[in-house]
């Protein structure tokens, strides 16, 4: 997918990758070392959108970003001035960004884009999900963009075209909040 795989170079002297590649590499041993314990192990070749939205919820235990529950008093506080027993979660744009890392790498691993549980349209639902329920619950307001110039008699519809097809550089952006949802 990524072309550079012509030449069959020596791999004694592979140059040390990128923090994207290794990052990837790691993301994807991890899935896999889930997909193994999980009873019965699941082949990768068997695994669906349902194995890969168990993993993000499993991941959530390790997440450090709060997000209050909808009776916590500081629900939609950006900065709430004391702590709170709501749970930690995994934040909704290192999850974006974990599943463009795992469906390059799913691809590069031989699996077949048709096939690919990453791609799957449960993914961008949930993920859909996750990001509007933490913008509200943490208090992210939708409208953050600055350099919006309006041309002179455009109607005040989509200011922000959504992203046509989902690029590489699209889950790069996803990575920084704020986010800018949809409308
Ligand atoms: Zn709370």
């Amino acid at each position: 997918m990524s072309g550079g795989e012509g030449s069959s170079r020596s791999q004694e002297q592979a140059p040390t990758p990128s923090r994207y590649e290794s990052q990837k590499r790691r993301d994807w041993n991890t899935f896999g070392q889930y997909l193994r314990n999980q009873r019965p192990p699941v082949p990768l070749s068997q695994c669906k959108c349902s194995h890969v939205l168990d993993f993000l919820r499993y991941l959530d235990q390790f997440g450090k970003t709060k997000v209050h529950i909808q009776g916590c008093i500081f629900y939609g506080q950006p900065e709430p001035p004391a702590p709170c027993t709501c749970p930690l979660r995994q934040a909704w744009g290192s999850l974006d960004a974990l599943i463009g890392r795992l469906r390059a790498a799913y691809e590069e691993n031989g699996g077949a884009p048709e096939t690919n549980p990453f791609a799957g349209g449960l993914i961008r639902v949930y993920l859909k999900e996750v990001k509007e329920c933490q913008a509200k619950a943490r208090g992210i307001p939708h409208r953050k963009k600055k350099k919006k110039v309006p041309l002179p008699g455009s109607p005040a519809l989509s200011d922000v075209r959504a992203p046509q097809k989902r690029s590489e550089v699209f889950w790069d952006r996803c990575e920084a909040w704020p986010l800018k949802g949809p409308s």
